[in-house]
């Protein structure tokens, strides 16, 4: 049984809200309370706790969760606008956008998500219509366009083929136009700066070249993701400081103890995106779709062997949007219920500069919440089966009966 916490003193107000009777995993390493009680005020967590401990006001809203279960909001590490329906997002009608948004993100019970290359400007209305509360949506962070070596933008028909929008991106090819690119990018507000650090027509970029990305962008703070095609790039991209690595790189070979130790030693994160190579090999014959797919498994357990840091990530309007398969793969890698629970929650949270906002369920946090239909501890396909999405106390999904 957990242990009630008392926030604020309680005083109803429109919006006020309690999510009564489910299971409530506060966060992913403690005992989840039975018959629980999340108590949210004025979009913030008042109180969480056991039924029998959390004094709620006698005219506040209740929402009965017996027998869901409840979680803090979740976080996509590895998303992309830039599919053709985010085209001129300014002029996309309310209710399409919050369509669009609930089935690629909400109704899965997504709250947050790290774009990782899109147009920027575009990028930002959507963010805007979101956060003025026009459109219900999730917290987006992005880093504007991914900044590429010459020559490595896939051609218009690839592009159309793929349904993505045309968007010009930085070419650099050296650490002088790194830098300029990223100050330009980080002017403009982006929240972090993408690398792709090679493509299979082009050289790779060098290290020089990634190092000065990294330096302008952790002079403002803000984090580097890498998109790697092989393990060399990314032990070239982990040298040159990247913090987040993209993808597992399964078309080179398992990951070696030096590239595993210099993850480790830089203490990078990974998002695994083990459904993307699935999907990309979907035309290719049975034995080599396994072999790929064993590959990358196999890189992410070797890096949760060496105890690092996964941030759930599926490189999202790239693939399709249900993440149940990634769960799926990641518990195939070893992943317990837990684990995968972190990398949707507090490993972000964190990693992201948010925990004090974000990441878990207690007093004082952001009321970014996810009631799921059924306990995902006894049955992990229960993760992608949502009931309500809730952010800031406002339930932005709702499963329709
Ligand atoms: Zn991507």
């Amino acid at each position: 049984m957990g242990s009630a916490i008392f926030g604020q003193p309680v005083n109803s107000s429109n919006g006020d809200l309690a999510l009564v009777g489910g299971t409530v995993y506060v966060s992913p390493t403690e005992a989840p309370i039975r018959k629980g009680v999340v108590f949210i005020q004025g979009g913030k967590i008042a109180a969480v706790g056991s039924r029998a401990l959390v004094e709620l006001p006698q005219t506040v809203r209740m929402l009965d969760c017996s027998g869901r279960t409840i979680t803090a909001g979740f976080w996509n590490s590895h998303v992309h606008f830039f599919e053709r329906k985010w085209a001129n997002v300014a002029a996309t009608p309310a209710p399409e956008l919050s369509r669009q948004l609930q089935d690629m993100l909400t109704r899965y019970g997504f709250t947050s998500v790290f774009d990782l290359s899109s147009p920027w400007e575009n990028t930002r209305r959507l963010r805007e219509r979101i956060e003025s509360g026009e459109v219900p949506g999730p917290r987006i962070r992005s880093t504007g366009e991914g900044l590429v070596p010459p020559g490595a933008l896939p051609s218009e028909p690839v592009l159309g083929v793929m349904g993505l929008m045309k968007t010009p991106l930085p070419e650099i090819a050296d650490a002088a136009q790194a830098a300029s690119a990223s100050r330009k990018l980080l002017d403009e507000g982006v929240d972090g700066i993408k690398l792709f650090a090679s493509s299979p027509r082009t050289a790779s970029l060098p290290e020089s070249a990634i190092e000065a990305a990294v330096s302008e962008a952790h002079r403002v703070g803000k984090p580097v993701f890498v998109h790697p095609n092989s393990g060399t790039d990314v032990l070239a991209a982990v040298r040159a400081g990247v913090d987040i690595i993209g993808h597992t790189t399964p078309s080179s070979g398992p990951w070696d103890d030096n590239i595993l130790a210099a993850m480790k030693e830089r203490r990078v994160a990974l998002t695994p995106t083990l459904t993307l190579w699935k999907f990309y090999m979907r035309h290719d014959r049975i034995s080599t779709q396994e072999r790929i797919t064993n590959t990358a498994t196999g890189q992410l357990r070797a890096w949760l062997a060496s105890g690092g840091t996964v941030l759930f990530g599926t490189d999202l309007g790239a693939v399709d949007y249900d993440p149940s398969e990634e769960y799926a793969l990641m518990a195939e890698s070893g992943m317990s219920f837990r684990q995968i629970l972190a990398s949707l929650t507090t490993a972000p949270a964190e990693r992201f500069g948010e925990s004090k906002q974000l990441g878990r369920i207690a007093a004082g946090l952001q009321a970014d919440l996810v009631v799921l239909k059924d306990d995902p501890a006894k049955n992990l396909r229960a993760l992608a089966a949502v009931e309500y999405t809730l952010r800031a106390g406002k339930i932005v999904y709702r499963a329709s009966e």
